[in-house]
């Protein structure tokens, strides 16, 4: 007699159980992809959410270094860039960047033509390889360099 209550009440406990159990499991399975995309989803977006704070407040900085500092090059009268002597520049580019520059923004080597004898070479080295002619490119504020530059040195083709 008293196992076969227990034996009820072990079978309404089943019974009771599979109520809910049986319900919930199908819920968690439906609830698996969604957990999935929480766990995937969560990460990758407060990573975004941290790239992205961080590119703001890293990337203004360094647009004003690189993109201010460089210049068209001005056409002369056959179309063709006129680069300032003394000042590196990109001849793809046709760009002139600020003293000091030795890349461009897209990495590539800058020139720069002597302004005693007018060769060119990179912009990384100091000497002249030509008239010997050491200048270092110091990034100061630019002058007008009207009244720098050498009138009589007009090496004209
Ligand atoms: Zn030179």
């Amino acid at each position: 007699m008293v196992t076969d209550q227990l034996n009820q009440i072990w079978t309404g406990f089943l019974g009771f159980l599979a109520l809910f159990v049986t319900p919930d499991w199908g819920k968690l399975v439906v609830m698996i992809p969604v957990l999935l995309v929480l766990a995937v989803v969560g990460p990758i977006v407060t990573i975004l959410a941290l790239a992205w704070l961080h590119y703001g407040a890293v990337r203004p900085r360094r647009h004003v270094q690189l993109a201010d500092t460089r210049r068209p090059a001005e056409l002369d009268a056959d179309g063709r860039p006129v680069y300032p002597a003394g000042e590196p520049y990109s001849p793809t580019e046709r760009m002139i960047y600020e003293p000091g520059a030795t890349r461009s923004l897209s990495g590539e080597t800058l020139v720069v033509a002597c302004p005693k004898c007018g060769l060119v070479r990179r912009a990384e080295r100091d000497t002249c390889g030509n008239c010997g002619l050491s200048f270092h490119l110091k990034p100061v504020a630019r002058s007008g360099g009207a009244t720098h530059r050498p009138s009589g040195g007009a090496a004209a083709a």
